[in-house]
């Protein structure tokens, strides 16, 4: 009986970036995460990259020839910034010999011996699907590391800096927490509003915001795209307020 190998990967899907940080957000993971292994996968190089194609090559490498369970990395990261979730993090992976227990292994699909990661959007991509494992895990820039620390290998890549990486993704991070605050000027009332980054834009919950503005969230027309906002209109009871 043939295996059919693309049948046995349950986790295997692409994600946009917010997709991922949501997922690694809540994916439950009950074995202690230490550290986030980078690696690149040499070939297939960037140049070869096929989307979604070039990742079940991967794992079929990883299974067939290998004779691994699933793809031996959990989340490998296209040169154009597409990703993609593999083995499910709750697994230990099999990409780091004697690093696999509490790591996450994250690849990126290129060539970094010979391509230059300045090169392609995926670089600074990984570089944030980095920076939300670090905060899911409560860990620090200090606990990324690259393969080549634990084997004689230059994974992932001569042309990847471990000091500069975790440079990048450190600056990620402040970047992106959730401790953001909307203050309402004159005075320093804070508007409990949710403000998150998301993408370099911040994000927040209208009606709170609107109502904090003393307008009201009127209509929502979804098929138009458009939400309208209206001064909420001043009753006496208001005006007396005003008053006083
Ligand atoms: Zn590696």
């Amino acid at each position: 009986m043939p295996t059919d190998y693309d049948k046995l990967s349950p986790g295997e899907r692409q994600v946009t970036l917010s997709e991922c940080r949501q997922h690694i957000r809540e994916v439950p993971v009950s074995r202690a995460i230490r550290s986030v292994i980078v690696h690149h996968t040499w070939r297939p190089a960037a140049s070869d990259y096929r989307g979604l194609s070039t990742v079940r090559a991967v794992r079929r490498y990883h299974m067939k020839t290998r004779g691994w369970s699933d793809n031996g990395y959990h989340i490998m990261v296209g040169p154009s910034g597409d990703i993609f979730l593999c083995r499910p993090l709750s697994r230990p992976g099999a990409h780091c010999r004697g690093q696999n227990q509490h790591s996450i292994g994250l690849s990126y699909i290129a060539n970094f011996d010979s391509e230059d990661p300045t090169d392609y959007p995926g670089t600074a991509i990984g570089q944030q699907v980095v920076a939300a494992l670090l905060q899911r895990f409560w860990l620090t820039p200090e606990d990324v590391h690259f393969h080549r620390e634990y084997a004689n290998k230059t994974c992932p890549g001569k042309n990847l800096h471990l000091d500069e990486y975790r440079y990048q993704v450190e600056l990620l991070m402040s970047e992106h927490t959730d401790d953001i605050k909307v203050v309402l000027l004159p005075g320093s009332q804070v508007i409990a509003c949710r403000p998150r980054l998301e993408d370099g834009t911040t994000r927040v919950d209208l009606r709170p915001l609107a109502a904090a503005l003393d307008c009201e969230v009127y209509d929502h027309l979804a098929d138009q795209g458009k939400v309208y906002l209206r001064r909420r209109a001043r009753t006496m009871e208001d005006l007396q307020n005003l008053a006083t």
